[in-house]
């Protein structure tokens, strides 16, 4: 089972890019994958679960899911 992200741990994460200073998105950070760094990320939302769901595009390994808050 993936682990579950909720918003007090998205708000002390940080961008992951490799060579990304961050200093043109101060408050947002980007999900990448670890398999495919450059990949397009898959995003799909379970409306049974409430749980947003980002895989890597290339090879659909899971990279976190998301809690939205309702
Ligand atoms: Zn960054
Ligand atoms: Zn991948």
């Amino acid at each position: 089972m993936p682990h579950i992200l909720n918003r007090q741990q998205l708000d002390v994460m940080q961008c992951q890019m490799p060579g990304c200073d961050h200093k043109n998105h101060p408050s947002q950070f980007f999900f990448h994958s670890r398999c495919h760094i450059t990949a397009d990320c898959e995003v799909s939302y379970d409306n049974k679960t409430g749980l947003l769901k980002i895989d890597c595009g290339e090879c659909g390994t899971n990279i976190c899911l998301v809690e939205v808050a309702g």
